[in-house]
C-alpha cells in the first residue's frame, strides 16, 4: 500500500490546444500524435488506506475527452493550480461521477482559485438546483493531508497572478509558472521528477520559454524534468533532440511512476 504513485499526462498543450484551430503549420498538421496536445492536466494514482485513489490535478476544458481516452472511471478529488479557463472548463464534467458514485468531490485550491470557481459555476453552487456537480470547496494551507498522502501546495509566479504547484514525495507539477521564488525554489529541491511549463522559445509574459525553463532546470536540479504545457512552436520529436538526456517533452497519455517515500505518507 502507498508505495508507489502513478502519474498520468492527460494534456500537455497550452490553453488553445493543438492542433490550433485554423493553423496549418508544421506542428499542427504533423502525423505524430505527440504533437497532438489537449488542455494541460495530470491524473495521480496511488493506493490510499481505503483503496485506489485517483486524483485530477485541474479539470480542463477537454477533460471529457481526457476521461474516455484514458479510462477514467472515479474521481476522488481535484487540485487546482489556478482558475484560467484551460484549467477550469471542464468542471462540469466531474457531474457524472456524481451521479455513478452518489458522492460529492472535494476540490483543493488556493482561497482565490475557489472564489472564482464559485463565481464562474455559480449553478453548481445553489443549493436549490438540481442535477449539477455536487462539490466540497476545500482551501489548502501549505499541503493537504489525502487518502494517506501529504500534499504539498508551492506558490508560484504566473504573471500578474499565481499559480500553486503540487510536490508528492519527489514529484512535482509546476505548469502555468513564469517565476520561481527563492522560497518556492527551497522547497522544489531533491526533486526526482519535475513537471515543468514551456510555452515556447520566446519568453512569455506568464510563462517560462525554452531557455528560461532550461534554467530552471539548472536551478533547481532535479533529476528528471518533463515540459508541458506547449505551443506549436515546439515539435516533439526536434526538440526532444536539442535538449539535454535528463530533460524529457511530455506528451498526452505519457504515465511514470514514482515510490513513495515514507515522509510523503501519513494518517488520514
Ligand atoms: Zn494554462
Ligand atoms: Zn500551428
Ligand atoms: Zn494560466
Amino acid at each position: 500500500m502507498l508505495d508507489s504513485l502513478r502519474v498520468t499526462f492527460l494534456g500537455t498543450g497550452t490553453s488553445v490546444g493543438i492542433p490550433v484551430i485554423t493553423c496549418k503549420c508544421a506542428v499542427c498538421t504533423s502525423d505524430d500524435p505527440r504533437n497532438r496536445r489537449l488542455r494541460a492536466s495530470i491524473l495521480l494514482e496511488w493506493e490510499g488506506p481505503d483503496g485506489p485513489q485517483r486524483v485530477l490535478v485541474d479539470t480542463s476544458t477537454d477533460l471529457r475527452q481526457q476521461a474516455l481516452r484514458s479510462g477514467i472511471d472515479r474521481v476522488d478529488a481535484v487540485l487546482y493550480t489556478h482558475a484560467h479557463a484551460d484549467h477550469i472548463l471542464g468542471l462540469d464534467e466531474l457531474r457524472i461521477f456524481n451521479f455513478v458514485y452518489r458522492t460529492s468531490i472535494p476540490l483543493h485550491g488556493e482561497q482565490e482559485t475557489l472564489d472564482v470557481l464559485k463565481r464562474m459555476f455559480a449553478y453548481a453552487f445553489d443549493p436549490k438546483a438540481v442535477g449539477v456537480p455536487r462539490l466540497d470547496l476545500v482551501p489548502i494551507e501549505g499541503s493537504v493531508e489525502f487518502a494517506g498522502l501529504r500534499i504539498e501546495a508551492i506558490p508560484l509566479g504566473h504573471g500578474a497572478g499565481q499559480v500553486t504547484a503540487y510536490r508528492i514525495g519527489n514529484f512535482a507539477y509546476a505548469t502555468d509558472c513564469n517565476h520561481i521564488s527563492r522560497a518556492a525554489a527551497a522547497r522544489l529541491q531533491g526533486l526526482d521528477a519535475l513537471v515543468l511549463d514551456s510555452l515556447r522559445r520566446r519568453p512569455h509574459r506568464s510563462h517560462f520559454g525554452l531557455e528560461q525553463a532550461l534554467a530552471e532546470v539548472e536551478r533547481l536540479r532535479p533529476k528528471r524534468t518533463y515540459l508541458t504545457h506547449l505551443s506549436h512552436d515546439l515539435e516533439h520529436a526536434a526538440l526532444e533532440e536539442e535538449l539535454p538526456a535528463n530533460v524529457r517533452v511530455a506528451f498526452d497519455e505519457m504515465s511514470l511512476e514514482f515510490p513513495i517515500p515514507e515522509s510523503s505518507r501519513c494518517v488520514s
